[in-house]
């Protein structure tokens, strides 16, 4: 008889995406229903760069003659792109992260759920709350956690809210943890984290041997001076931190798929006995092992990003995804919300009013504008009486939602 990884029955029934679906399928069938605008998503709207889809196309052709033509790949990504990485986002930066520090891979989703395969099942094991649940639910479907608790959070997690009060910083843990997921610029608050405050979680992590899962899919979007666009900006993240980076929020690649990850060379774990055991080479072979590389075509399309035609390209898609934020941000505020993020970030973090739910505010503004949002007690516990938009549309649907809204 098979048996099931009962893990997956803990799981809470996938319930925010699904129950959105079902009350604006609901009320796209009732009468007073008029033309639906969708800020909920976190996918981007607009085309692929002309310089990803040109290096796309000749990788394509490339294919086509015996010269050109690539078959497997490295594991680990083709060195001309992982060079380009190292030099544009890191050592540009001031970051000393060599191209075989870099593993290119199909996502930063993935990645971020596979990682645990090398580590160990007694971590102890925080994340922030409200959280992207993809870091909650595959340490869940790995038997990292006890079974969910009535208020929807899962035993054995150490949940670190953020909220108002804490200018959506999460505080240190008093106790100790031993792996700790960061998000910054973060989805779905929209919050980031200067140096100053991040090195406090450096010198946490490297004082408790801690690993940091730092997921920087959105640093793109950062306009401030002072924001770290990578962990490895703060003096000793290398001993203590794991960067997951994507191509799909600044070149648009979420349907294309490409991202990476850095793990560096003198970032160790330990063994039950105490061996000091380098991640990398754990990371190196779990690669070589389960995954089989990014198409060829695909990683020339990831390298065209690099190029000047590329990056004049992605400013101009993240110019135009922020112009969406600031319309937004300024018209709620004008319309007397409380409005976070949205600064260096493309999602807004809208404070309910009068004491709503965020589920109250969502069936609300479906009603009365035919605008969708997110709820955010859809991605945890302290996400009640908060509602997230997402500034990934048109410029005419931002405009439209907006004046919309400000009417009621
Ligand atoms: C969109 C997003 C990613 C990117 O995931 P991909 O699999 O690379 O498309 C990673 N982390 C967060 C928090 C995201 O919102």
């Amino acid at each position: 008889m098979v048996q099931v990884n009962e893990n997956y029955l803990k799981l809470k029934a996938g319930y925010l995406f699904p129950e959105i679906a079902k009350r604006v399928k609901l009320y796209s069938q009732s009468d007073k229903s008029s033309n639906l605008i969708k800020l909920g998503i976190g996918d981007v709207t607009e085309p692929l760069p002309k310089a990803c889809r040109d290096a796309m196309a000749k990788a394509l052709n490339d294919m086509g003659t015996s010269q050109g033509f690539r078959g497997y790949g490295p594991e680990q990504g083709y060195s001309w792109l992982r060079e380009k990485i190292s030099e544009h986002d890191f050592f540009s930066r001031g970051c000393e992260i060599l191209p075989e520090e870099i593993f290119v891979s199909d996502g930063s989703k993935c990645d971020s759920s596979n990682i645990l395969d090398i580590l160990g099942k007694d971590n102890s094991i925080a994340v922030t709350d409200p959280v992207y649940p993809v870091y909650v639910d595959s340490n869940v479907m790995t038997g990292r956690t006890g079974d969910v608790l009535e208020d929807g959070t899962y035993q054995g997690l150490k949940y670190l809210a953020i909220n108002e009060d804490n200018n959506f910083l999460p505080e240190l843990p008093k106790s100790k943890v031993d792996i700790l997921y960061l998000c910054f610029p973060n989805n779905p608050t929209g919050a980031t984290i200067t140096k100053e405050e991040l090195k406090k979680w450096v010198d946490y992590a490297i004082k408790n041997k801690s690993l940091i899962l730092f997921d920087a899919a959105y640093e793109a979007f950062i306009q401030d001076k002072d924001i770290p666009h990578s962990i490895y900006e703060i003096e000793g993240a290398k001993e203590c931190a794991i960067e997951f980076r994507s191509f799909s929020k600044n070149a648009g690649f979420t349907g294309t798929r490409c991202a990476y990850t850095v793990v560096p060379k003198n970032l160790l774990g330990f063994s039950s006995k105490n061996e000091k055991i380098e991640l990398w080479s754990l990371w190196n072979r779990r690669q070589s092992t389960k995954f089989n590389g990014v198409s060829y075509i695909v990683q020339r399309g990831a390298e065209a990003v690099y190029s000047l035609e590329g990056k004049k390209e992605v400013r101009g898609l993240i110019d135009f995804y922020m112009e969406n934020a600031a319309i937004m941000k300024n018209k709620l505020q004008t319309a007397g919300y409380k409005v976070y993020g949205g600064d260096n970030a493309p999602y807004i973090w809208i404070k309910v009013p009068d004491q709503m739910t965020s589920w109250d505010f969502f069936d609300f503004l479906l009603q009365k504008v035919s605008v969708v949002g997110t709820p955010g007690s859809g991605f945890g516990l302290s996400g009640e009486g908060y509602f997230r938009l997402s500034a990934f549309n048109s410029r005419s649907n931002v405009i439209d939602a907006m004046e919309r809204i400000i009417t009621i």
